[in-house]
């Protein structure tokens, strides 16, 4: 057998292979898997946007108009006029000075925390926080400091104990795999308290959550406190890309040392026009993301109804929890079963002992199809013995540690080791 061979045998034998799936259609209320229909309960699509008339016109016209590449990074061959005006629109958007469009929210974390980040500097992390802060933060020179999630008062003792003034704190808005909502009055308290920066990662909060879908910084209030947050393109807005809102001189900053923004070939005109032409959908129509929070409560409680253990109230990323991968992975089987496509989420992406199923709402769902969905996941949960009342079933406490699973055993022990030097009381690397 082969050493690659070899990997995927082991990540088979400990549930963790994973397995791309062909869906059928764009991504709508209900797609074709396996040329059978399903209801999609697992797109980011949250607003309906990605298959919006408008917005998949506005994409067309940009190609015809300004051609289907950039051409080069924007330092090579230049800012095209889309670009000028999406950043300008964004900016105004979250009242920021100046937007950035990066390739993706994963470059926009990488390059940015990178970035700010500098050796001597240390960047304080949610142990939760999204795959691509982690790699931020492994990327960057500066020296990682796990806290433990949503945990301020153990994010308080590590910058009592360590910070530097100029040192960086990061935060998901939006937790991608928990969906709760950073406790960021608190952060901004301490990140004011002992002088550091404060990024947040709006990635799941940009048309969703707070005032006009601004994100939970504007939900808070906290546009001025905040020194950074990162958007994608990819998710609420429908296309594809990312932004940093920041100060003017961060933005120049960025311009000027982020691997991630400089080497990187800009957006293409129709993803920059198709977000465009969401945003100013959400702008002028906040009632879809009105109806994403009616959606999320609706599926909420009829998964409750349905003897699971879920809140009734929070944002629009649902977690049903199975415990083990092999019961996550059966989980979404039975689920697709009963037409649902429900995806299993496994380490490293949550960690050992926590996976489940993340259901996540779109506007466009009907409630009659959000109630069908969770009477067949309460129904698939009790076959397979995986419901309320059992350890597995229990929704996450509030905190988890991530161990070093098969796929990513060194990096994490790396991490993990790294922040142990740091201080005694660290949270387990993400
Ligand atoms: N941040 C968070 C919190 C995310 O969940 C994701 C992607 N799921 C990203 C950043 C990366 O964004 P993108 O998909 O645009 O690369």
């Amino acid at each position: 057998m082969t050493d690659v061979a070899q990997r995927l045998a082991e990540l088979e034998d400990a549930d963790l292979r994973r397995e791309l799936r062909t869906v059928g259609g764009s991504q709508g209320r209900r797609v074709l898997l396996d040329g059978r229909e399903v209801l999609l309960l697992c797109s980011n699509n949250y607003l309906g946007l990605a298959n919006h008339p408008a917005v998949t016109q506005a994409a067309a016209a940009a190609a015809r108009r300004w051609g289907t590449g950039a051409g080069a990074s924007r330092l090579i061959s230049g800012t095209m006029i889309p670009h000028e005006e999406l950043e300008a629109q964004l900016a105004d958007f979250h009242g920021f000075d100046r937007a950035l469009l990066f390739g993706s929210g994963y470059l926009a974390n990488l390059g940015t925390i990178s970035a700010l980040a500098e050796r001597g500097r240390r960047v304080y992390s949610d142990e939760l926080n999204h795959a691509s802060i982690v790699d931020g933060c492994r990327l960057a020179r500066a020296e990682t400091v796990i806290y433990r999630h949503a945990d301020v008062e153990h994010l308080g003792r590590l910058l009592a104990q360590s910070s530097k003034p100029g040192d960086l704190i990061v935060t998901d808005g939006v937790f991608s795999m928990d969906g709760d909502v950073a406790p960021l009055r608190e952060i901004v308290a301490l990140a004011q308290e002992f002088g550091a920066r404060l990024l947040v990662d709006e990635a799941h909060a940009t048309g969703t959550v707070g005032p006009g879908g601004r994100g939970t910084v504007a939900a808070a209030g906290l546009e001025d406190e905040v020194d950074v947050i990162v958007g994608t393109l990819g998710k609420a807005l429908g296309s594809y890309g990312a932004y940093v809102c920041s100060h003017a001189d961060v933005a120049e900053l960025l311009i000027n040392v982020s691997r991630r923004f400089i080497y990187s070939t800009a957006l293409t005109p129709p993803q920059v026009a198709a977000a465009a032409a969401a945003l100013a959908i959400l702008q002028e129509c906040p009632d879809r993301t009105t109806r994403l929070h009616r959606n999320a409560a609706h599926l909420r409680g009829a998964l409750a109804d349905a003897g699971l253990d879920v809140s009734r109230e929070g944002a629009h990323i649902v977690p049903v929890m199975a415990g083990e991968s092999g019961d996550a992975v059966a989980l979404s089987e039975q689920a697709l079963a009963h037409a649902v496509y429900a995806q299993a989420i496994r380490p490293p992406t949550v960690p050992a002992g926590t996976a489940r199923l993340r259901l996540t709402v779109m506007s466009t769902h009907r409630p009659s199809e959000l109630t069908a969905a969770a009477l067949a996941v309460g129904a698939a949960a009790a076959e397979l013995g995986i419901g309320a009342g059992s350890d597995s079933a229990r929704a996450p406490g509030p905190r988890h540690h991530r161990s070093p699973t098969a796929s990513e055993p060194r990096a994490n022990a790396e991490m993990e080791r790294a922040s142990r030097t740091q201080a005694p009381d660290l949270g387990r690397a993400a």
